[in-house]
């Protein structure tokens, strides 16, 4: 028998932004340790018996996936549900909520002009659920079924994906389509606009599976883009699966401008396939590619399974394929967990998984950012072991704002020897806290900071980045800074205070010519001396000579070692 005992800690409220950043920034590894009953003091030693303490990370995304739909749809009942279910969430130690404002069925839940809504809903839930969600202290991501639209793609044939048979899709719209994409963004628009939300979250935003889309606008796009190849591909052609995937990250990348131009605090999230190859090659989920980019804040895998096994495989793949660009909360299917022997121990499991699990990626050590629950429909069984994994307020990893720490950066030569067309390895320890760095980008000039080169510095090892400045000709001036970005976008730039690191090209064969010019000194030294002993009426003349090689070797040294400017 095991007694669980958890260490409770008093729920802290949200307060002062930077208390919160202060407090994310001593960010603990999660763990567990265990502690063997006799060690706590007090009750009889028994081997069987332990006392478990949970330590949870006080930066973790805990979210649940929320439709209108599970409430009443009355509107003098549904507020007070959403209310309760939301106080219930703040409660239960969760800090975030994405709600369903556009279904696969293609209905809209908040007071559109654009678009259809839910005749049950003219009075706008999403209004009740971002005022809710504040209330509480949760921020609210309002959820978008984007390319799965039964109703468009029913209404608008000529909107639809096409198959490899010819078929025409009653469900799904296709990315190919200027009007699809301008329809779709014009509703993100709408809601980022509008309601105060915290985040978009995309679902669907793939395609059904790789048998689509044939239409004529892929036709179209296809054929401008690969002349030389003909028309229908095979669905497996790797360049038509880069081109399907393109158009899901373009597409992703169009919201992404969008929000920035509306509020560049508004957070995007997608929710992808568990299994990376199927997510990428089959969906056209290519996540890795929007992690490298930056253009997603974090992911969903959803890794709904009652199978321990098969969750914890889900998540190792995922964080392998994402290699720490981007955040990844792990989509926990309660609905799936129910039908395990012990719905609420598998729970556990599947939460302590996402704690605990690493991969290590080229010599980093890597992990997963926190847990959505999938959905509000199936959480009451799981409230009490829900209380329990979080037990601590936790912060959202995705709106820390602590920009990389940057070290002091190392030239290979040193700055006083570069030789000329002599290659410059730049070397610089990078750090971010509580999330991971994405990108370290070195910028030079010769031109004094008038235009910049930028190169993308490689992560040498965990935090060891490296990039090489190629050589220039002699008496070039190369000054150099380093900017980082972390997975959230938070930036930094290591420049010196302003003034840029500088080197200095010196002057091929210095050294040699440095001899010289001591040798000619040494000659010219004797040679006065036995000039002055041998007559005294040929001083003035020696004193010619002399100041003559003196004038030649500044000459020398002008000539061969000081360098204009
Ligand atoms: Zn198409």
């Amino acid at each position: 028998m095991r007694i669980k005992i958890q260490k409770m800690w008093g729920k802290v409220m949200r307060i002062e932004s930077l208390i919160v950043l202060t407090l994310c920034a001593t960010l603990a590894i999660s763990f567990i340790s265990v502690v063997p009953l006799s060690h706590a003091g007090g009750a009889a030693p028994d081997e069987s018996e332990e006392l478990i303490f949970y330590k949870e990370p006080e930066c973790e995304g805990r979210g649940i996936w929320v439709w209108a739909e599970s409430f009443s749809s009355d509107p003098n009942v549904e507020p007070m549900q959403i209310r309760d279910a939301f106080h219930n969430f703040s409660e239960a130690g969760l800090n975030f909520v994405l709600f369903l404002v556009k279904d696969s069925g293609g209905w809209l839940f908040y007071n559109s002009s654009i678009g259809p809504v839910d005749p049950r809903y003219y009075w706008d839930p999403l209004k009740v659920a971002v005022d809710e969600a504040h209330r509480f202290g949760l921020e609210l991501h309002a959820w978008f079924c984007v390319f799965r639209d039964i109703k468009v793609a029913k209404e608008r044939p000529d909107l639809a994906m096409v198959n490899s048979t010819g078929h025409v899709s009653t469900e799904w719209v296709c990315p190919s389509k200027p009007k699809v994409r301008k329809y779709l963004k014009s509703l993100i628009e709408e809601v980022a606009s509008r309601y105060s939300v915290d985040g978009i979250h995309l679902d669907y935003i793939r395609f059904p599976n790789r048998t689509y889309c044939y239409c004529e606008d892929c036709r179209r796009s296809w054929l401008e883009e690969h002349p030389e190849k003909p028309w229908p591909p095979n669905s497996t052609d790797p360049s038509f699966i880069e081109f399907r995937q393109k158009l899901i990250t373009s597409f992703i990348e169009d919201v992404q401008n969008t929000l920035k131009g509306i509020n560049p605090k508004i957070k995007l999230s997608a929710a992808v396939f568990p299994v990376p190859k199927d997510a990428i090659n089959n969906r056209m989920q290519n996540y890795p590619e929007w992690a490298e980019r930056g253009i997603i804040d974090f992911i969903t895998p959803m890794a709904y399974t009652s199978n321990t096994q098969e969750f914890e495989e889900w998540i190792k793949g995922t964080i392998t394929a994402a290699k720490g660009k981007t955040l990844i909360y792990a989509g926990i299917g309660l609905y799936k967990i129910l039908e395990a022997q012990n719905p609420e121990d598998e729970f556990r499991r599947q939460i302590n998984i996402t704690r605990t699990v690493k991969v290590t990626v080229d010599c980093s050590v890597l992990g997963v950012n926190g847990q959505v629950l999938f959905r509000y429909k199936y959480l009451e069984p799981f409230i009490n072991a829900t209380k329990e994994v979080y037990s601590q307020h936790a912060y959202t990893p995705h709106s820390e704002a602590i920009p990389p720490q940057i070290g002091e950066p190392i030239q290979d030569p040193p700055k006083d020897n570069v030789q000329p067309f002599q290659n410059v390895t730049i070397t610089v320890n990078v750090t971010d806290y509580p999330t991971r760095i994405r990108k370290v980008i070195l910028h030079y000039s010769i031109n004094n900071g008038t235009s910049w080169n930028t190169t993308v510095m490689k992560q040498v090892c965990q935090n060891t980045y490296q990039a090489t400045i190629p050589g220039y000709q002699y008496c070039t001036w190369v000054t150099f800074k380093i900017e980082a970005f972390d997975v959230v976008g938070n930036n930094a730039t290591k420049d010196n205070y302003g003034l840029g690191y500088t080197y200095h090209v010196i002057p091929e064969f210095q050294t040699i010519h440095i001899g010289l010019l001591l040798a000619l000194m040494t000659l010219t030294i004797i040679f006065g001396i036995k000039a002055e002993k041998s007559s005294r009426s040929h001083i003035k003349s020696t004193n010619k000579n002399l100041k003559l090689s003196h004038l030649k070797m500044k000459a020398t040294l002008s000539l061969h070692v000081t360098c204009k400017g």
